[in-house]
């Protein structure tokens, strides 16, 4: 008997979550419309992709915050709150100060808790699951062993997403050279490498920089973690980057259509959401970044 009635108490349980998630109104539909609106003028529309660039590779058709949301996304409900990262290899003191720093700004992006799990060796990743690239001799780590072999056995119960950073470059099977971190849609795991991202010892410039590339990486791989699609409206960190230099031009933000996914997903305040991403960069030293949101800020206040 007390079985049924805990069943029965978990599902209204979810259902006045989920009510409480789609009718508060910080993420009312309506609302957040006129929020990409007020927004749209201080974002840069996409240009012709170069002949490197992602998109003349990858033909994808975007997603509108309507498209999203009508989508059924995959998001944090019910007990699924918690963001955890699984650090995958030997870490340095320097690149765990990024992964903390990392893990911070995750949080406020995504108005969630951010939990670090005990760190997993690279000796667990079978020689099946390695090659040497062809031509640059680096090592590197298929990227599906670790979504499908190591994280989704071990996926918490309050996980919303459940994503692993290496240290080592990752590639996703044959006809790729590499990839900065992959994710799945629907699944709640991801993974992202911190190796093309320079060495974080070298200088307070070279640490600035390094943390700014995780960070970008953390927040794309998580938007797919909570199905949202590439973006090819706007400059946005959610378009795919097929190398460096272009994920290096994407800025830290979300275009409006993309930050309206974000919010109507998390039930973020746009405002203080803002408002804590702008300490963040003030604190870091990401001084475009911050002027980015105090303009974003004045405009939603205007
Ligand atoms: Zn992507
Ligand atoms: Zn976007």
């Amino acid at each position: 008997m007390w079985k049924y009635l805990k069943i029965v108490l978990a599902l209204c349980g979810f259902i006045l979550n989920t009510m409480i998630l789609h009718t508060n109104p910080i993420n009312d539909v309506t609302n957040l419309i006129s929020i990409i609106e007020k927004l749209r003028p201080l974002h840069k529309k996409l240009g012709k992709p170069g002949p490197h660039d992602w998109l003349a590779h990858h033909h994808e058709p975007g997603q509108t915050f309507q498209e999203y949301y009508k989508s059924n996304p995959m998001t944090p409900r019910g007990k699924r709150c918690v963001i955890y990262i699984q650090p995958l290899g030997e870490f340095t003191q320097v690149q765990r100060r990024i992964v903390v720093l990392t893990s911070d700004f995750m949080s406020r992006f995504y108005n969630l808790q951010v939990k670090v799990q005990k760190d997993i060796p690279l000796s667990v990743i079978p020689n099946k699951a390695r090659r040497r690239h062809p031509e640059w001799g680096v090592e590197q780590i298929l990227t599906s062993y670790i979504l499908n072999d190591i994280l989704k056995p071990k996926l918490p119960a309050d996980a919303a997403a459940y994503i692993a950073l290496t240290i080592s470059d990752l590639w996703p099977g044959r006809g790729w050279n590499f990839v900065f971190g992959q994710a799945s849609l629907r699944e709640r795991v991801g993974v992202w490498s911190i190796y093309r991202n320079g060495n974080p010892a070298e200088s307070e410039n070279s640490f600035r920089l390094c943390l700014l590339r995780t960070i970008k990486t953390a927040v794309h791989e998580i938007g797919h973690m909570f199905s949202m699609s590439h973006c090819v409206k706007y400059e946005c960190c959610m378009c795919g980057s097929n190398h460096r230099e272009e994920a290096d031009r994407r800025p830290l933000w979300f275009c409006p259509e993309c930050m309206a996914k974000v919010c109507w997903a998390t039930c973020s305040d746009p405002v203080d959401r803002y408002q804590i991403l702008a300490e963040f960069c003030e604190e870091h030293g990401f001084n475009n970044e911050k002027e980015f949101y105090k303009k974003s800020i004045a405009k939603l206040e205007s």
